[in-house]
């Protein structure tokens, strides 16, 4: 395992040029690691199985692979992929040769063509002259070939052996570039993903409390009701809450001591209605509760419970000590008259309480 993962740190190893996509580099890598096996089964095959000199020629297309192999950690990834191409056409040609067109060894040329689409560096036009370059290298090849005379003869048992050592190789090499097409743009996707969620949670989170904004609740809240529709037995009250003289603690402790007030409300508002539907910052220093679980009778129980637990609550900021309290204006939601309207209800209840003297549930 630890020689497995040791083996992954090493092929995955960024480009030390910095601004160098690594990923190409990393797939350059496993591709000479293929092309250095497929040489190797050659080279064994060539000596013992045709008794011929070509395995020299697989010895040196090893040690060429090898080179690439270690220039991947040092040069830039578009120098690579050119060397690359090079030593894979020569070494393409070279066998085709040797060993006439039935072994097939001008196809793995195809798999340059999936290389150059996979680099982001070039242009769709280069992508397309190089696609055709490959394409008619392999057709001249292909045509030269079938009037040429093959450098080595061998049976026909051999020639299966060779085709299917060659399909094994272009499959391969093919599943391996795929594979880093698929995590290249999945990866891209997820990025995406994560950001589009990221922009959605800003877009409806309030950056001083951390609770939802306004237009966050109101998704929520159409949701809410057109889901709970189909149910028999669903509930909903909405609260609107504001805090009182809340001016005044912005005018003799300072606009930082408001903000601290509005945190610290919101951490307790956000703790209160865990267990009872959702809470949002409505805008400056109004909340909107929405009880989700029961009636609005509890919901008035648990309101007064709360502006008591306010009152109570001791303020402490820099030098500081203060208290707070809060005025609440509760509707049940009414199916006839919709959301906007319930919420105007509550709005005028919280008018009301605050002119009949502040720190009250009115329902
Ligand atoms: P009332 O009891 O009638 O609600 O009096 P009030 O002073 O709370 O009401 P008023 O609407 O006159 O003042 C609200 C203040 O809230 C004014 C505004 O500066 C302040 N405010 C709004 N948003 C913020 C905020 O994000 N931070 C701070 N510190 N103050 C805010
Ligand atoms: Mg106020
Ligand atoms: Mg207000």
């Amino acid at each position: 395992m630890v020689a497995i993962e040791r083996l992954k740190q090493f092929l995955f190893k960024d480009v030390s040029n910095e601004n160098e996509l690594n990923n190409i580099s990393v797939l350059l890598r496993f591709l000479c690691v293929l092309n250095f096996i497929f040489n190797c089964i050659l080279s064994v095959f060539f000596s013992f199985a045709l008794q011929s000199n070509l395995y020299r020629w697989s010895i040196a297309f090893i040690v060429i692979f090898g080179l690439i192999f270690w220039m991947s950690y040092w040069e830039k990834s578009s120098s690579i992929v050119y060397i690359y191409s090079v030593a894979m056409i020569i070494s393409m040609i070279t066998y085709s040769f040797a060993l006439g067109p039935t072994a097939g060894f001008q196809f793995a040329l195809y798999s340059l063509i999936l290389l150059y689409c996979y680099k982001t560096d070039d242009s769709p036009a280069v992508k397309y002259i190089i696609s055709v370059v490959i394409t008619l290298t392999i057709i001249s090849i292909w045509i030269y070939l079938t009037f040429a005379s093959k450098i080595v003869e061998f049976t026909h048992k051999q020639d299966i052996t060779l085709v299917i050592t060659n399909t094994l190789y272009l499959s391969i090499t093919f599943v391996t570039i795929s594979i880093f097409y698929y995590s290249k743009f999945a990866s891209a996707e997820h990025k995406l993903i994560k950001y589009a969620r990221k922009l959605e949670k800003l877009a409806t989170m309030d950056p001083l409390t951390k609770l939802t904004n306004r237009r966050g609740m109101m998704d929520h809240l159409e949701a809410f009701v057109k889901e709970s529709k189909n149910n028999d037995n669903w509930h909903l009250s909405l609260a609107i809450s504001d805090i009182d003289f809340f001016k005044r603690i912005n005018d003799t402790y300072g606009h930082d001591a408001g903000d601290y007030v509005l945190v610290e409300i919101g951490r307790m508002f956000n703790e209160f209605m865990k267990d009872k539907g959702h809470i949002a910052r409505w805008g400056g220093e109004e909340f909107l509760f929405a009880f989700e679980k029961n009636n609005g009778d509890y919901a008035y129980e648990e309101l007064n419970k709360l502006k008591y637990q306010i009152e109570k609550k001791t303020f402490k900021y820099k030098d500081f000590v203060f208290y707070v309290t809060m005025t609440f204006g509760l509707e049940e939601y009414d199916d006839s008259i919709g959301l906007q309207k319930t919420i105007e209800h509550a709005d005028s209840k919280l008018y009301q309480g605050k002119s009949e003297g502040r720190n009250r549930v009115i329902y």
